[in-house]
């Protein structure tokens, strides 16, 4: 197999990324990484992946090995699932390993993940690369190992469901589509897509999935984590609540866990900036472009409720539009990182998802939309171009866009039938 195969695939970071997976594959690092520390809470699908289709997961391990030239392969993943282990060491080949990690959040994080497998740190501002490493996610191995167009998704749906559940779905499937197949045992609620931490409340079911969804999170209006949400939805609330609210304790940058690998992310001073400046006239910190938007700060470390997520985000935005660049010295583990890791049950506990079934098994439900929405654009890069047109039939696999720069990707037809619209974000199929 080759790296322009891996593009006509349509194969992107399927954990949430959503890089195109040849530009990562069209490089020379001394080890790759398998990404099975799937880390946000109630997310089941990588380990239901590994647990269905260990083989393939090897095969695309086994590919982007060989691709790569690289002489080290490492499955980072969590000491707790006993199971998967044990499977997938009676499959690594000999110039690979399992290595077992805590179940902390967000060991998912590449720069986390690779610290924790093989003891290096990525620079600020640099790529995984720089220090030997390719990561590529459990999911994404396996479409690179079934050797066809990505046109399904695995989707763990959890939360307030009486069944939860890992199914696997066609690109394009409605989330409401989705959703009729479950329980949902709340009166009203909302869909956090993506996962609990680093994913998005859902205003509008009608939205479809794509490559990179990993969740759907069905929570009661009146859940801790929807009041959270909705609560720094704009950058005006982020903005005044800091000024309001902020007593600079630090606990947030305490608790983050890339300033605890030596990077110069200081939520804290993001919201100092906020603080003392007008919101027209905002101040920044360029080390700020290091965070991973993991929401650890928001979500666990600040006592007061308040958003430092938020107001670094502005501060990423704001170094972003000034050109600022990460650079410098090669950081330095903080002396206390191996004390200051949080457990996903402390996480749970804090996020107050104990109510919920922490479990999701592979199951098929019959999900068959008769319509399915294909986003052109569910990629990092530039967005793909349709090569269909309307009243076109089409089958599964087809192409149906291409991709428009060497950071774009291909998308295919997930159901047989005919094409019934295209705009410069969808290609609808109806079912034929
Ligand atoms: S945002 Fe919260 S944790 Fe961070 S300094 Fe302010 S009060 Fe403390
Ligand atoms: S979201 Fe918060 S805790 Fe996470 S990396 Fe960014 S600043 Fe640090």
């Amino acid at each position: 197999m080759t790296v322009d195969e891996i593009k006509n695939l349509g194969i992107i970071g399927a954990g949430g990324a959503g890089f195109p997976s040849h530009v990562k594959l069209n490089s020379k690092p001394d080890t790759i990484i398998m990404n099975a520390a799937e880390c946000e809470p109630l997310l089941h699908k990588d380990m239901q992946i590994l647990r269905n289709h260990a083989d393939t997961v090897m095969e695309g391990f086994r590919i982007a090995m060989q691709l790569t030239g690289a002489r080290d392969g490492i499955i980072g993943i969590k000491e707790k699932h006993h199971e998967e282990i044990e499977l997938l060491r009676s499959k690594v080949p000999g110039d690979c390993r399992v290595q077992p990690i805590e179940d902390v959040y967000p060991a998912g994080d590449e720069v986390t993940l690779i610290y924790m497998t093989t003891g290096r740190i990525v620079p600020p501002g640099s790529l995984p690369l720089s220090v030997g490493c390719v990561v590529q996610n459990v999911e994404t191995l396996h479409n690179i190992g079934a050797k066809r167009p990505v046109v399904s998704k695995f989707v763990s749906v959890a939360g307030a469901v009486e069944e939860p559940a890992t199914v696997e779905v066609s690109v394009g499937t409605s989330y409401q589509e989705i959703l009729s197949h479950f329980k949902i045992t709340a009166e009203d609620y909302v869909v956090r897509s993506g996962g609990l931490m680093m994913g998005i409340l859902e205003e509008d079911l009608n939205n479809v999935v794509s490559k990179r969804t990993n969740a759907l999170i069905v929570l009661p209006v009146d859940h801790y984590c929807v009041t959270m949400y909705r609560r720094f939805s704009t950058d005006h609330a982020v903005d005044i609540i800091a000024k309001a609210g902020c007593d600079q304790c630090s606990f947030c940058t305490e608790l983050c866990p890339r300033y605890l690998l030596g990077h110069p992310v200081r939520p804290e001073l993001a919201m100092r900036n906020r603080m003392f400046t007008r919101e027209d006239m905002p101040l920044t910190n360029p080390g700020n472009l290091s965070c991973c938007e993991c929401n650890l700060c928001t979500m666990y470390a600040c006592p007061e409720g308040l958003d430092p997520k938020g107001a670094t985000l502005m501060d990423k935005r704001l170094a972003r539009s000034q050109k600022s660049v990460l650079g410098g010295d090669q950081p330095a583990i903080h002396p206390m990182f191996d004390y200051r890791k949080v457990p996903v049950a402390k996480l749970k506990q804090r996020l107050d998802v104990n109510m919920f079934r922490d479990e999701g098994p592979l199951k098929d439900l019959n999900i068959r939309p008769n319509v399915v929405r294909v986003p052109l654009r569910q990629h990092a890069g530039t967005p793909s171009r349709s090569v269909v047109r309307e009243s076109d039939r089409v089958k599964t696999y087809d192409m149906l866009g291409s991709a428009t720069s060497e950071i774009s990707c291909t998308v295919h037809a997930s159901i047989d039938g005919v094409v019934r619209k295209i705009t410069e974000d969808e290609i609808t199929i109806e079912r034929a």
